[in-house]
């Protein structure tokens, strides 16, 4: 089955053309709304030359779509008609960047092929499986009833995707164990028989570990603060999301740049780097508690799966359960998924590449060859 993968953005539009494991085309459309690209249906009919070009003749079968929330509802991907459209839609205000564009992409190509089968598959799916004690804030109920603040987790794709990947590493049925998302965002998730329950993104994806340019956990107290002093609500959105994190710390988002900086003795670059592994670290300590004793902890995205120094200073940190890298595994350059602690470490340190357009693939074809 050849599926085409999107990954709707306000602006842009990122596309995978999958058979199986083979990608037959890729692309990004950006700059969505200036003149040369008005709107998705025109970014749409881009993909569409581009994929016509390198598929030769043959078609798609079905489109799977990124949508970031699933709100309560959606627990797993589903072919998408109107009525989920709509659902999908009155999930805005939870995800008022990400799930608009996903709907614009999704009428887009309804308009444009009204016949092709459509699966949204949710970045919150993974994540139901939280016990209630996990997902509630300390809060009174009726901002749960009003409006839905509960912590829903993010990255549940890829998280679920390295779950399952992470059991065949270790030869088990399911993973029991930890999985630390570490991109631009970033994210850190306790699975108990391969399911999720504890994530450390909440109501948005704002919480939780330092990110590129997000802060992660802070004291809500501040906020208010600010506010006091002048801050409106698009100054604190634009400090906390755009401007924290390793940025806020070092004046850069990226962690290769952040690294190096570390390595040739920049201190702030050291300090970011410092910061942001003892909070993992911190989080790693009490996910192994949650999941009643984790069996491996999984690094993956582009900072676990390349940052062989940022891998270092978390683990460096969690001798107290008894966790102790192979520095020469460690810093081996390798995009297969591998252990990479020593046969004495209390329980394995992990490497497993992630890929989310893969997951997407193969829930959509999953879904459409059973529906
Ligand atoms: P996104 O969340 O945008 O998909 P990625 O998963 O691609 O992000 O991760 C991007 C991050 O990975 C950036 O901070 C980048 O600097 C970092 N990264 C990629 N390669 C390396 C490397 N070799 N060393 C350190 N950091 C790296």
């Amino acid at each position: 089955m050849i599926i085409l993968v999107i990954n709707s953005g306000s602006s842009s539009l990122k596309y995978q053309v999958r058979e199986g494991d083979d990608v037959l085309a890729e692309g990004l459309v950006e700059r969505i709304g200036e003149a040369e690209v008005p709107d998705h249906a025109a970014a749409l009919d881009r993909v569409d030359g581009e994929v016509a070009t390198a598929l030769g003749g043959r078609s798609i079968d079905a489109v799977g779509h990124r949508v970031v929330h699933g709100g309560e509802r959606f627990s797993e991907p589903v072919l998408i008609d109107n009525e989920i459209t709509r659902a999908i839609e009155r999930l805005n205000p939870l995800a008022p960047l990400h799930n608009p564009a996903a709907v614009t992409g999704i009428r887009a190509i309804t308009e444009k092929w009204p016949h092709m089968p459509q699966v949204a598959v949710f970045d919150t799916a993974f994540h139901r499986t939280l016990p209630e004690h996990a997902w509630r804030y300390a809060v009174p109920d009726e901002l749960y009833r009003r409006f839905g603040i509960r912590r829903y987790g993010f990255h549940g794709t890829s998280h679920a995707y390295v779950a399952r990947a992470a059991a065949e590493l270790v030869g088990a049925e399911a993973l029991t164990g930890i999985i630390a998302h570490l991109g631009n965002g970033a994210s850190v998730t306790a699975v108990r028989d391969g399911r999720s329950i504890d994530t450390s993104m909440g109501f948005t994806p704002l919480e939780g570990l330092v990110m590129g340019t997000r802060s992660g956990d802070i004291d809500p107290s501040i906020l208010l603060f600010l506010m006091r002093e002048g801050y409106s609500e698009q100054d604190l959105d634009a400090l906390l999301n755009r401007n924290s994190g390793l940025k806020g710390l070092t004046g850069t988002n990226d962690m290769r740049s952040v690294t190096e900086a570390a390595e040739s003795g920049t201190e702030r670059a050291q300090l970011a780097i410092e910061v942001a592994s003892y909070r993992l670290a911190k989080y790693v300590g009490g996910y192994h508690v949650a999941v009643g004793g984790a069996q491996a902890l999984v690094f993956t995205a582009g900072i676990g799966e390349n940052a062989a120094a940022f891998r270092s200073a978390v683990v460096s940190k969690l001798g107290a359960l008894g966790l102790e890298l192979d520095e020469d595994r460690n810093s081996e350059r390798s995009k297969v998924a591998r252990a990479i602690s020593t046969s004495s470490s209390a329980f394995p340190v992990l490497v497993v590449p992630t890929n989310e357009e893969a997951a997407i693939a193969e829930a959509t074809a999953d879904v459409v060859s059973r529906s």
